[in-house]
C-alpha cells in the first residue's frame, strides 16, 4: 500500500498548500482519503486521470475534509476531456464511489443547494453513507470506522489490504482512548496536531491535539510508524517535530505535501 500526502493543512491552507487529502494506492485500487479545499488540484498533479479514483472516503463534515468534492464534481461532469470522450457519468451511476459519514448526503445537498445544485455531488459520484460499525470494500482495501471525539460526529478510518498491511487515519480529534485501541498495531497511524498549545477549552470539549499529545497517543497505540499532520505552516515545523517526538519517544514522520510512505 502506498500512502501519499496531497494536503496536510488544518482548516486553512498553508501557503500554496491544501487541506486534508491523502491518496492511497494498492495494486490497481486508488482511494482518496478526505478531499479538503485545495486537494483536487493536488490530486491532478499526481493523477492526471482523476476519474480513475475508485472511491473517496470522508471522516467528517468540516469543510477542510470535503469541500473540494465540489470542483471534483464539476470536473467529472463538465471537463472538456470528459465531455469530448463521451465518458460523462450518468446521474452518479458511473462515477467514483463517495463514502461519507451518516447524514452527509443531506449536508452536501444543503451546501450546493445554496446555488440551486442540490444534486451536484450525486450527479458526479455514486454517493453512499457508511455505517459507523460497518465495513466497506474498495478494490482490495477493507475500510472500517471508529467514532472519535471532535466538535462534530467524526470517524477515524482503518484501511487494511489482503496481505494485512494496515493504515489508520486518525481524522480530527482530541486525545482519546478510542483511537489508541482502534489503531493498535497498525503499520502507519496519522495523528492530527492542530494546536500550538492546549489553550483554555475544558479538556473534554476540545476538538484537537498538540503535537506532544499526538506523539503520546501514537506511543500508546504501539504502531509501526506515526505521521503527524493537520498542522499549520504558521507553526515552526522543527518545534512540531521535537514536541511530537518527545511525546512518542522515537522518530515521527512530519506530513508534507508529496510525502509518500510505502507499506
Ligand atoms: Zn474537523
Ligand atoms: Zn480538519
Amino acid at each position: 500500500m502506498r500512502f501519499t500526502v496531497l494536503g496536510k493543512s488544518p482548516a486553512w491552507e498553508d501557503t500554496g498548500g491544501a487541506c486534508s487529502g491523502y491518496l492511497v494506492e494498492e495494486q490497481e485500487t486508488q482511494l482518496l482519503l478526505e478531499c479538503g479545499n485545495g486537494v483536487f488540484g493536488k490530486l491532478r498533479e499526481r493523477m492526471p486521470d482523476y476519474s480513475a479514483i475508485d472511491a473517496v472516503v470522508v471522516s467528517h463534515l468540516h469543510a477542510d475534509h470535503w469541500l473540494d468534492l465540489i470542483p471534483f464534481s464539476y470536473a467529472l461532469n463538465y471537463s472538456p476531456s470528459r465531455v469530448h470522450s463521451g465518458e460523462m457519468p450518468i446521474a452518479g451511476s458511473a462515477g467514483p464511489a463517495l463514502w461519507g459519514p451518516p447524514g452527509s448526503t443531506d449536508a452536501f445537498g444543503r451546501v450546493t443547494g445554496a446555488w440551486g445544485s442540490e444534486e451536484l455531488l450525486a450527479t458526479a459520484f455514486e454517493v453512499n453513507e457508511y455505517e459507523p460499525d460497518g465495513e466497506i470494500s474498495v478494490g482490495g482495501i477493507s475500510v472500517t470506522f471508529q467514532p472519535v471525539p471532535h466538535y462534530i460526529e467524526t470517524y477515524a478510518i482503518s484501511l487494511v489490504t489482503a496481505n494485512g498491511s494496515r493504515i489508520v487515519h486518525g481524522a480530527d480529534c482530541r486525545p482519546n482512548n478510542e483511537l489508541i485501541e482502534f489503531a493498535k498495531g497498525a503499520d502507519l497511524l496519522t495523528v492530527e496536531a492542530t494546536l500550538a498549545q492546549q489553550g483554555d477549552e475544558p479538556e473534554d470539549e476540545r476538538g484537537h491535539m498538540t503535537a506532544r499529545e499526538a506523539g503520546e497517543l501514537a506511543g500508546k497505540a504501539e504502531v509501526g510508524a506515526v505521521m503527524i499532520t493537520h498542522f499549520s505552516d504558521e507553526l515552526d515545523p522543527d518545534q512540531v517535530r521535537s514536541e511530537a517526538e518527545a511525546g512518542y519517544g522515537a522518530e515521527v514522520i512530519l506530513a508534507a505535501e508529496g510525502e509518500t510512505v510505502e507499506l
